[in-house]
């Protein structure tokens, strides 16, 4: 038997389907030729790998589409922004009840006292960011958000 055949013999022969003649000449092939004993032994392990390889798990009917439609949609992404948002929002409502309690525990004449100081505390604070960002300056006094007064047409 030819190297040829052989190989194309080695499949059923390892898997026990070749008849005892055929199975004779290939197992005497292997025997002499230690390319075709190699090759052999690399399809043995292959199907062995296969052999022990877990089944994988069936999935629920439906499983990939909603998947695919999922991903598509990109609705994850979605829910990841909100849940970044709702945390900011959560920490912003911390801060402002941390700051309330502070001022409903400070009796009323150093509340009133101490309010200038926190408004020229916040005041720096922002300016100190604006600057930080490069930003421009934008008056903080809410002017900004003032319509501007109506100027008359000019005359063409
Ligand atoms: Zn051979």
């Amino acid at each position: 038997m030819r190297c040829a055949e052989t190989r194309s013999l080695l499949s059923p022969f390892l898997d026990g389907e070749l008849g005892r003649s055929e199975s004779e000449a290939v197992r005497a092939h292997l025997v002499d030729c230690a390319r075709c004993r190699a090759e052999a032994s690399d399809l043995r392990s292959i199907s062995k790998f296969f052999a022990e390889d877990e089944p994988t798990p069936p999935t629920s009917p439906g499983f990939t589409d909603a998947v695919m439609s999922r991903l598509r949609s990109g609705e994850g992404l979605e829910e990841r922004r909100a849940e970044r948002v709702a945390r900011i929002t959560v920490l912003a409502a911390a801060a402002v009840v941390l700051l309330s309690v502070g001022f409903l525990a400070t009796p009323r004449s150093m509340w009133k006292a101490s309010q200038p100081t926190l408004e020229a505390g916040l005041r720096g604070e922002v300016e100190r960011e604006i600057r930080r960002n490069d930003l421009q300056a934008l008056p903080i006094d809410g002017t900004a958000f003032r319509k501007p007064a109506s100027q008359p047409a000019r005359p063409r």
